[in-house]
């Protein structure tokens, strides 16, 4: 080694197919955040730091898989998939976790909107659905090629996640995690550092790029080791576990399936899903009506010009939603059941305003609260 004019004690060399992995790094690139940067960076002929993509969620696990490389002076570029089925409300949260956990880890953050991928993959799943209508191994696969690109585009030489082996029945055993990688078209090159010393050798181990033995060996549901890790690496907030993804909730799933089996619907009927009660009366049409002020909101924000909305006039009750193809029928049904979900449910009759979106003038009927067994047939549950 010391006959190497190029080597510099401290520093771990390339390989010559890492070399040729990194040559994509045309300069050198310094941490954004140097306070961040930890000792002992590997460095390519002394010039270049080691660069990765990571998939953050904003979640303890992918926070802690990017400070696992930071400690071996890996430089990351963080991804962060964001998509209506995620955010279980109507505000972009894991965008902020997001971007929260970037600014605390020092790393750069790029947030790619996935909702029409994901709805496609629901559509279509190559590799089927987990227990709702999660395509878990499509999606992840269509997350880490669309991370392979931002891989060569940066000059990166490898991509990171916080997979856990085991965590996730559908997508986190071994060989999902082989088949994801081999189908995202970077087989070998995807380093999921939380589990890494569980799993086969990725390259930039083998090449000495990253130093296998720093990597973790956890894998399982539990997140105690990851909690103790995280305080061990100076990593002291993260969010507690969000919602998680609609897409694995049954109830959320049936309105999805409700709505992929008739027919057109665009965006706005996807959000729609994720408030109030549905009835589907006929094929074309749905009512949607508020269980709360939140749902209430959502309805308003979400109604389009040719909706019709109801609600009571003189005490509270929900707001009321109908889009489609409605008849005389649709709006009596909606008025009854608007009467019964209101506070008015004990009354006889119940003066319900109708009104269609955006239009100044409403038409006040009487609606009489009805049972709920009578529409039961058409609520989507
Ligand atoms: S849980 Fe949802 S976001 Fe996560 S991989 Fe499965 S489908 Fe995609």
């Amino acid at each position: 080694m010391g006959s190497d004019p190029e080597r510099i004690p401290g520093f771990i060399y390339l390989t010559p197919r890492a070399r040729a992995l990194t040559a994509s790094s045309a300069s050198a690139i310094m941490p954004r955040n140097p306070s961040i940067a930890p000792e002992g960076a590997f460095f390519h002929n002394g010039k270049n730091m080691v660069r990765a993509i990571a998939l953050l969620s904003g979640g303890l696990d992918s926070m802690l898989a990017i400070r696992v490389m930071q400690q071996q002076g890996v430089e990351v570029e963080a991804l962060h998939f964001t998509s209506t089925f995620t955010n279980p409300g109507s505000l972009d949260i894991s965008v902020t976790a997001a971007a929260r956990g970037a600014r605390l880890l020092g790393v750069r953050l790029t947030t790619v909107e996935f909702t029409k991928e994901m709805l496609e993959l629901v559509r279509h799943p190559r590799h089927g659905h987990g227990k709702n209508l999660n395509p878990c191994i499509d999606c992840h696969t269509a997350m880490l090629k669309r991370a392979a690109e931002y891989m060569r585009e940066f000059g990166a030489q490898f991509v990171i996640t916080g997979e856990v082996l085991g965590q996730r029945p559908m997508s986190q055993h071994r060989d999902a995690l082989n088949l994801i990688a081999k189908e995202a078209g970077i087989p070998g090159l995807i380093l999921r550092p939380l589990s890494a010393k569980l799993l086969d050798p990725t390259i930039p181990e083998t090449e000495g790029l990253i130093d296998r033995e720093k990597l973790l060996d956890i894998s399982g549901r539990s997140r105690k080791t990851q909690i103790a890790q995280a305080k061990l690496l100076g990593i002291t907030e993260y969010p507690a576990p969000a919602g998680g993804c609609l897409l694995t909730d049954e109830g959320f799933c049936k309105k999805l399936q409700d709505l992929l089996d008739h027919g057109d619907f665009d965006l706005d009927d996807v959000n729609l899903l994720k408030f109030g009660r549905h009835y589907r009366p006929a094929d074309g049409v749905k009512v949607v009506i508020g269980r709360d002020n939140r749902d209430n909101e959502a309805i308003q924000t979400l109604a389009r010009a040719d909706d019709i909305l109801l609600h009571t006039v003189d005490i509270p009750g929900p707001l009321t939603l109908i889009r489609g193809k409605w008849s005389k029928e649709t709006v009596r049904m909606a008025a009854d059941l608007t009467a019964r979900y209101s506070q008015g449910r004990d009354q006889r009759r119940v003066s319900v305003s109708v009104q269609r979106h955006g239009e100044p003038d409403d038409r006040v009927v009487d609606a009489t609260p009805c049972d709920l067994e009578k529409y039961k047939q058409y609520l989507i549950t």
